[in-house]
Formats: structure tokens, sequence, C-alpha cells
């Protein structure tokens, strides 16, 4: 991989779900069918209850920004033509915490508690990221 490239997610057979999803245009989230919380990121067993059922369910893809910080230097090369960007924290309506980027609004208009909305970029044949904007 030349380092002017973004490193793409690589489905596992925890994460195949996930990205089967993004690829659809939802997110999934795993909920457990012990004590049916949401978790995020993918993984076997449930950390509240470590139960290994749980099922794919969408996600309504829209949450509110927790934290956020604006870029102005790229993490690496591959990132140096997307500088400045907003990498944000989002909590969403069902409970789980993600990483992603918000676009879609200039970037001083991005503030804590500002409701955003899930929306997809398809990146390759196997591979749609998800980014957030301001909800309507
Ligand atoms: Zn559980």
């Amino acid at each position: 991989m030349a380092t002017s490239e973004k490193p793409l997610p690589i489905p596992s057979q925890e994460t195949l779900p996930f990205w089967e999803g993004t690829k659809a245009g939802e997110l999934f989230f795993q909920r457990c069918r012990a004590c049916r919380r949401f978790r995020f990121y993918p993984r076997a067993l449930c950390p509240y209850c470590l139960s290994g059922e749980a099922d794919w369910v969408p996600s309504t893809g829209r949450g509110t920004v927790y934290s956020f910080t604006i870029c102005h230097r790229p993490a690496s090369e591959a990132f140096a033509a997307m500088v400045p960007y907003v990498v944000a924290l989002i909590d969403m309506e069902e409970g789980v915490r993600l990483m992603s980027t918000i676009v879609g609004c200039e970037l001083e208009a991005v503030r804590i508690g500002m409701p955003v909305e899930v929306l997809f970029e398809p990146v390759s044949d196997t591979i749609t990221l998800y980014q957030f904007r301001p909800a309507n």
C-alpha cells in the first residue's frame, strides 16, 4: 500500500455484518440477546454480561456530537488532502459511541451536542465508509 492511500477496514468474521450494512446504506449495531444492550465496536462477547448471543439491529443513523477536534495536521500522508477536517465522537441514539468525521457544514459550525445523521461513502468494491452531517 502506498503511503498516499488511505488505510481501509479489513472485515473480519465479527465485523463483516457491519460492513455489509454500510455497503447497503445502513449502520447496524450488535444488541445482546441477554441484557438487550447495544455495543460498538463489533465483538463476540457482550462487554456488560459476557453473553455470546447477539442480533444485528439497524440504527436510526442519528446521534449527537459528544466531542470533536479539528485536524489541521494530517495523521499521515494519506490524509493530507483532507485537512482541515473534523474527527468527532458521536453518541448514537442506541447508546453506543463511535468515532467518525463530520462533513456538510463549515468546520466552525460543529458543536458539542449538535444533532447529526449518518451518510455513506463507497470507497472500494467492498468497503463503504460512514460519515456524519448536521441533522435536518
Ligand atoms: Zn449483554
